[in-house]
């Protein structure tokens, strides 16, 4: 993807090195502006630890602001194309709670992409893309840990 430049890469991984240990999570819009996101997963963790069990650590979940904004974007000329998000210390893939995140009844919720960050060790500088094909999340983009050489 031609919009996830070295320079909005480098948003995000900033982003992600901020939030560090925790998960952060935020938008890509169509015009290649980044905007970030509000990780609430302590709050409702802390509310209701039964039904949330994950915490910030290992777990995002965007504030009601961010949700609006995403899904009001899509009615407009700049809409979110991608959701990122970033794993502390785990790496970047797809995992089972991202794929539930991303559909609803089987199919995608939004018509997004789905960046994944690499945070280890706090210092954010790779990161995987994944796309909804024929009934799967399948990588199709994976960006090198140094921004220089992108
Ligand atoms: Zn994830």
């Amino acid at each position: 993807m031609d919009l996830l430049t070295t320079q909005v890469l480098d948003l995000i991984y900033r982003h992600a090195g901020r939030t560090y240990p925790s998960e952060c999570c935020g938008f890509v819009l169509a015009d290649g502006s980044v905007h970030e996101g509000t990780n609430i997963q302590d709050e409702i963790h802390a509310v209701n630890p039964a039904t949330y069990r994950r915490t910030a650590a290992n777990g995002y979940t965007f504030s009601v602001l961010d949700t609006v904004f995403l899904n009001n974007s899509f009615r407009t000329q700049n809409p979110v194309i991608v959701i990122y998000h970033s794993h502390p210390d785990v790496g970047a893939y797809f995992s089972h709670e991202d794929v539930d995140k991303a559909l609803y009844d089987g199919e995608p919720i939004y018509p997004v992409d789905y960046l994944v960050v690499d945070a280890m060790a706090g210092a954010a500088r790779g990161a995987k893309l994944f796309r909804w094909r024929r009934g799967q999340f399948v990588c199709t983009g994976d960006f090198d840990r140094d921004p220089c050489m992108n």
